[in-house]
């Protein structure tokens, strides 16, 4: 049976086509879905009574088990979803004055193994459905409670502004991740503006064309170091897209971009690319692309070799940047006090060889990043 709560717009109407039944019948279901949170087609009044019988047989709409919920002192949220065989993903929420941001998870585990990131550590799982992606959404409007009269559309909005930086990389499930895209921009779904969702990438190029002709939304991309001998250590995604491949994708990714600046995010690793020499030279490395730095000091986790910066010396690389022209901020750790920032995220999530259940390491992101 088809699970409706992931299906594009597109997609949901050829099913109704497929159905002989009318577009604006799609319509009224994506906003029972999306706009109101029902997922009981008995629930959805305007629909005649034939059609929530038919769809009640041969379709569902099944969101994500929340598995746990848990409110830090700042007002951060951390939700746990399960993704089966003992497998969860987390997904965190962060508000603040003027926006609240989603922070989604797209795969349980990570391929790309990226040498200071738990969720790298921990292998790949799977990748999360387009209905799990978007689910995060969906239950997290719930919980937070959203006033369902006002749908997305009033000033009751919670959810302002989505980032794709939780577990996983997003551009390494790009089908569902642009279903669950489309979701977030359609109108009669979350109505979000493609500048106010952001996709963290560590530099998929073929993804990053592909994203940038089927759905464009702001771009972050992972950086994290200024050479090509320092980046295949520390992002080994890096031997198969070298930085001059990686930064001429960002200019392309801009010509169709909603926002006019590519977001860098660079973790801080001390003595390893936190020196005055790296600034100078990532300074060098991103001086044609129109950019702002978004650097995160290191969260350690068990078993990490790396250490996160002084605070002196994380304040003098920004400067640095900043002395350059280029509008640099550091990410705010939010939730510490229930294991929500950077690092410090403890799913339940199992490593591929099923052993043990290790640390995440989900970031906290600043207003600046979304
Ligand atoms: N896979 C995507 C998105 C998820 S990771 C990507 O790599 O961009 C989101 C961000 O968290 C990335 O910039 C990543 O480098 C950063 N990150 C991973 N582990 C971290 C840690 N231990 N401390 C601080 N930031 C970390
Ligand atoms: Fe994957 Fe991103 Fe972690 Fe690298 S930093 S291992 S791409 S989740």
């Amino acid at each position: 049976m088809p699970n409706l709560l992931g299906l594009a717009p597109d997609a949901l109407a050829a099913l109704f086509a497929d159905m002989g039944e009318k577009p604006f019948r799609a319509t009224q279901v994506l906003r029972w879905m999306h706009h109101f949170g029902v997922a009981d087609f008995a629930a959805m009044t305007d629909l005649a009574k034939p059609l929530r019988e038919k769809l009640k047989a041969t379709a569902e709409i099944t969101p994500p088990v929340l598995i746990s919920d848990q409110a830090s002192g700042d007002g951060t949220r951390k939700f746990l979803f399960a993704a089966g065989n003992g497998n969860a993903v987390e997904t965190v929420f962060i508000p603040e004055t003027e926006r609240g941001t989603l922070c989604v998870s797209t795969q349980a585990g990570c391929a790309l193994d990226c040498a200071f990131c738990a969720t790298g550590k921990q292998g790949f799982n799977r990748n999360l459905s387009a209905a799990e992606i978007i689910g995060q959404l969906w239950q997290a409007n719930k919980a937070l409670g959203r006033d369902p009269q006002n749908g997305n559309s009033g000033e009751a909005r919670v959810i302002s502004n989505v980032v794709l930086m939780g577990m996983g990389e997003p551009l390494a499930n790009l089908e569902n991740v642009i279903a669950a895209l489309r979701l977030m921009l359609d109108d009669n779904a979350y109505g979000l503006s493609r500048r106010r969702v952001t996709v963290s990438t560590s530099g998929i190029l073929p993804a990053m064309e592909v994203l940038a002709a089927a759905c464009p939304v702001a771009l972050a991309v992972s950086l994290h170091a200024p050479t090509d001998a320092l980046r295949d250590t520390l992002v080994p995604i890096n031997r198969k897209y070298p930085l001059a491949d990686l930064m001429a994708a960002c200019r392309r990714y801009l010509e169709s971009a909603p926002r006019d600046f590519i977001t860098f995010e660079y973790v801080l690793l001390e003595g390893v690319n936190d020196r005055p020499e790296d600034a100078r030279a990532l300074i060098a490395l991103v001086r044609t692309i129109p950019c702002k730095f978004n650097l995160i000091p290191f969260n350690p986790f068990p078993g990490s070799p790396y250490r996160r910066p002084a605070r002196e010396r994380i304040r003098r690389f920004a400067e640095t940047l900043l002395a350059a022209g280029i509008i640099t901020t550091i990410r705010k750790t939010r939730g510490d006090d229930i294991d929500a920032a950077c690092g410090q995220l403890a799913g339940q999530v199992r490593d591929k060889t099923r052993r043990v259940a290790e640390r995440q390491a989900v970031p906290i992101l600043l207003e600046e990043v979304s």
